[in-house]
């Protein structure tokens, strides 16, 4: 089997096998792009060493003939002592995990092989700094030894040397390092550092290979969705080097604005460093700009390529690049990530400029993103002390106490507060506060660095190289330009879109983009200067182009959860085609509580129709106001659905009343006898007891009252010459027997409206489907309902046997550590279980009654992943949260190109 590719065997359709970095330098390697040559060992070996903890037979052959063929084809032999070859050994995988796995650079070098490459470069400094990275990097990834015994040492050497940067260092105190560092090496390891160069690639090696398991690779994972079998590739490529002197330097550049999407390259350069220096954000880096000040060929010859590379991915591309005396040198490239609003405008853009179609365009966007545009931002004309600006790395307005690491971080946010990392610059081991945290501010780094990267990736709001902070993690305090001292817990605002920092609380205000969604629903018409045009290059533009598009193509119909009339415009306005779900509990909460207590514990029949007199009329009201903001569509009205102790007094706060009373010497009979009935009808698992269509059955005055207040709205719409469509939906049916016996009771009470009010109604009768019995007997139920909807929280509780308000905090995380299931069943639909019984049910429900109207109104029904599958069975709606409804449009689009 073979299990090593050489640069030029591959193409970027083999991700899966050299991974993403070296199916793309193969691609370059294949444009005829200057990469140095070199090799990829495939991600088969790596999963044959996770699984076994062996390598594979045979690669260790494999590796030799590769290197003999490099080091023919460069004619230097690796560990030559007087010309040697040197390589890096990288890391990976499929998808790009930035700065999640492990690095060695200049491996070859020893004792020996430093002479000659000092001899052969002409330049000693070179060679010694080269090989102190060297016993650095190879001592911290292949050894596990603490980074922070190098930092010091080079600190202390620094310091000795009255020198801010490791650029200032000579030959002679470098030399002195790598005395230094091989005695760390030796004190920590018990060993000499490898001299042997074939042993320092095969521990390289496999130090790659381990990398794919560490915590911060495992929780990047997690958080990112990345299957964990998947192992990473292993790419040994030539050294070229950017530190050999002012005419050498490395960096990393985008082919557009990642953080805007703006047109035009971007990108941060580092004379005289070496690769990880940028992204480390250990001296401030140089604009592109400056390059072609300082090396105007090269520059050139970037730019060049650069427009080859998005012109071949037809997408945004992220390079990284090395300068070595003046010749470029192509290290990496990927289809780059980027903001939300960025991939709206790139998308955007590679339509209009032909190069994607539109259809294209739409997988080039998520509805996550779209969700992130759609959150507020800081009110503009809210009062605001800047103190600091830096890098708009990731965009949003965040607010919150600041955290000087991560640990802190991730305990506040356990508590429900809002935080903000703050960190000179951040490193993997911060991932875990960066997840916790609402923003990320750092004082140091450009927008490549590591935590911008990361944020951007993660949607987090992010300020970076906020040079003017003194930031202090030891007092876990910062220090602002003018004095003033921002300590662990102060209440900071940062906006990822301008760089700003603020002190205390900046208040926040809507999206434009929310803005725009509801104006162009409003049809299209400009209100107040609100700008509804698709064809600016700006953010609101391409969004209002997408979202086009993508009511053009989508298949499913989306409607909107919404209860009050404020939530059924708000919902209509942002593109809902109708109410999935009106629930009806609400209505009879509050000051209505007591009348629905009478109504209940009524001992006569006066007692109790005077209490459903007295509802009628609001109930009417509360739904000629949902039925008139939808007029013209499809409004679901679920028929009252809470266990009944909701509306009863608290039993606990009633025993004592009653109880104080007695001790007190004054016995309160009318509450010892409203106890005795709260008793009564007291159950130890409400949820399960009885709730919805149950209590219908057993009170059936108060699902006729229900049916009556809708059919006298609807009727009084229709005389002022509206169309009002109200649905009728049965909650928690199990079986046709109590579906038909509402359905009855509906028809008469329609009927008997119609006849009063002389008006024609027809208003059908359908049911939820939430409980597995019902999904089982669907062919039966469907011929008592005219629309089933799935109510997949309930579905989703009944299925697995869990009661969501008590898992979520207990066993979920045991579960999700542990690969019980990947995602909560509660976020995303449980396509094996829940899923095929929504499956199965849709299907024998249209078999019996073939235009059964079938939906889903769980909170799925604003899920991503669960709007595809929802598409792929073919149901014919979702329902969601009116804010979700464009991301759903959007995904419901997306799932049917
Ligand atoms: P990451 O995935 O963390 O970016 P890389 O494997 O890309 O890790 O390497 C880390 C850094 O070292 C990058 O800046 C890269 O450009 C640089 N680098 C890697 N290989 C070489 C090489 N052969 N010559 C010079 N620099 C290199
Ligand atoms: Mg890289
Ligand atoms: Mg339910």
């Amino acid at each position: 089997q073979q299990y090593v590719f050489d640069f030029a065997e591959g193409n970027t359709r083999d991700k899966e096998l050299l991974g993403g970095k070296g199916a793309n330098l193969a691609e370059m390697t294949r444009l005829g792009l200057p990469v140095p040559p070199g090799f990829t060992i495939a991600t088969t070996a790596c999963r044959h060493y996770l699984t076994t903890g062996r390598e594979p037979d045979g690669l260790a052959q494999q590796v030799g003939a590769h290197l003999a063929d490099l080091q023919e084809r460069t004619g230097k032999r690796l560990g030559d002592p007087e010309d040697p070859l040197l390589v890096s050994v990288r890391s990976g995988a499929k998808f790009s995990m930035p700065g999640m796995m492990d690095t060695v650079l200049n491996v070859g070098l020893n004792d020996m092989s430093v002479v000659g490459l000092a001899a052969r470069s002409g330049d000693e400094r070179f060679a010694w700094d080269s090989y102190r990275r060297l016993v650095q990097m190879f001592g911290k990834t292949v050894l596990g030894i603490d980074d922070g015994r190098f930092d010091e040492s080079l600190e202390a050497c620094k310091k000795s040397r009255r020198v801010d940067s490791d650029v200032d260092l000579d030959a002679a105190d470098l030399r002195g390092l790598v005395d230094e560092f091989k005695h760390i090496v030796y004190t920590e390891t018990g060993r000499d550092f490898p001299q042997d160069p074939r042993q320092q690639l095969d521990l390289a090696i496999r130090a790659v290979f381990d990398s794919w398991n560490t915590e911060r690779a495992r929780l990047y994972r997690r958080q990112e969705r990345i299957p964990d079998d998947l192992g990473t590739a292993v790419n040994v490529c030539t050294m070229v080097f950017g530190n050999l002197g002012p005419d050498s330097g490395t960096g990393v550049a985008f082919t557009r604005d990642p953080a805007t999407g703006a047109q035009g390259v971007y990108g941060d350069y580092l004379p005289n460093a070496q690769g990880e220096d940028v992204v480390a954000g250990i001296r401030n880096t140089l604009s592109l700009a400056e390059l072609e000040r300082i090396d105007k060929a090269s520059y050139d010859q970037l730019l060049d390529i650069m427009a080859t590379l998005e012109r071949h991915y037809l997408d945004l591309c992220d390079i990284e690049f090395t300068i070595e005396r003046g010749k470029l040198w192509m290290l990496q490239t990927r289809v780059g990530k980027r903001t939300a609003a960025a991939a709206f405008r790139i998308a955007a853009q590679l339509a209009s400029e032909g190069l994607i179609d539109d259809d294209e365009m739409l997988s080039r966007v998520r509805g996550e993103q779209l969700a992130q545009l759609m959150f507020p931002q800081f009110d503009p004309a809210a009062p605001r002390e800047v103190v600091a600006g830096g890098m708009a790395a990731s965009p949003g307005a965040a607010v919150g106490k600041a955290a000087f690491d991560s640990a802190t971080a991730v305990a506040w946010a356990r508590d429900g507060e809002d935080v903000i990392l703050v960190r000179r610059e951040t490193n993997p081991d911060d991932l875990g506060g960066m997840v916790a945290a609402r923003g990320v501010l750092t004082s140091r780094g450009g927008k490549t660095s590591h935590a911008a990267v990361v944020a951007r990736g993660m949607g987090r709001t992010c300020v970076t190289g906020v040079e003017a902070l003194r930031v202090d993690p030891g007092r876990k305090e910062f220090t602002t330009p003018d004095g003033t001292r921002v300590k662990e817990g102060d209440v900071i605002s940062i906006d990822g879109g301008t760089g700003e920092v603020f002190l205390g609380e900046v208040p926040v205000v809507p999206s434009a983009v929310v803005d725009a969604l509801h104006e162009v629903t409003d049809d299209g018409v400009t209100e107040d200067g609100v700008r509804t045009t698709e064809d600016g290059d700006d953010v609101v533009s391409a969004v209002l182009r997408v979202m086009r598009q993508a009511d053009r193509r989508r298949r499913l119909d989306v409607r909107a959860n919404a209860d009050t009339p404020d939530d059924a415009a708000r919902a209509r306005s942002l593109g809902a085609c109708g109410i999935g779900l009106c629930r009806t509990e609400h209505m009879f909460l509050g000051p209505r509580r007591r009348i629905v207590e009478r109504l209940i514990l009524a001992r006569d029949d006066d007692t109790r129709q005077a209490a459903l007199d007295e509802l009628r009329p609001l109930q009417r009201a509360d739904f000629t106001d949902i039925l008139a903001a939808m007029d013209g569509l499809p409004v679901t009205i679920r028929l009252l659905d809470p266990p009944l102790h909701e509306f009863l007094p608290d039993l606990t706060d009633l025993s004592v009343r009653v109880a104080v009373a007695e001790a007190t010497g004054e016995p309160d009979a009318a509450a010892a006898e409203l106890l005795s009935e709260v008793q009564r009808l007291h159950e130890q698992n409400p949820m399960l007891g009885m709730r919805g269509v149950r209590l219908g059955l057993v009170i059936p005055e108060l699902f006729t009252l229900q049916v009556r207040a809708i059919a006298e709205a609807a009727a009084e719409l229709r005389q002022q010459g509206r169309e009002p469509r109200p649905e009728i939906m049965v909650p928690l049916v199990a079986a046709v027997q109590e579906l038909e016996a509402v359905r009855d009771l509906a028809g008469e009470t329609i009927a008997q409206v119609s006849k009063e009010t002389g008006v024609e109604l027809t208003i059908p009768v359908g049911t939820m489907i939430e409980l597995p019995r019902s999904a089982m007997t669907a062919h039966q139920i469907a011929e008592a309902a005219e629309f089933f909807s799935f109510g997949t929280n309930d579905l989703t509780q009944t299925t697995w046997g869990f009661s969501r308000d008590d898992v979520e905090a207990t066993f979920f995380p045991t579960y999700l550590e542990s690969g019980v299931f990947g995602v909560s069943p509660f976020e995303s639909i449980d396509t094996e279980g829940v899923g095929r019984l929504v499956s199965i049910a849709a299907w024998e429900g249209k078999e019996t009654r073939p235009d059964l109207k079938v939906g889903i109104c769980g909170e799925h029904g604003g899920d991503p992943a669960s709007i595809h599958f929802f598409e792929s069975i073919l149901l014919d709606y979702v329902s969601c949260s009116p804010f979700r409804v464009p991301v759903a449009r959007l995904e419901a689009a997306r799932a049917s190109v």
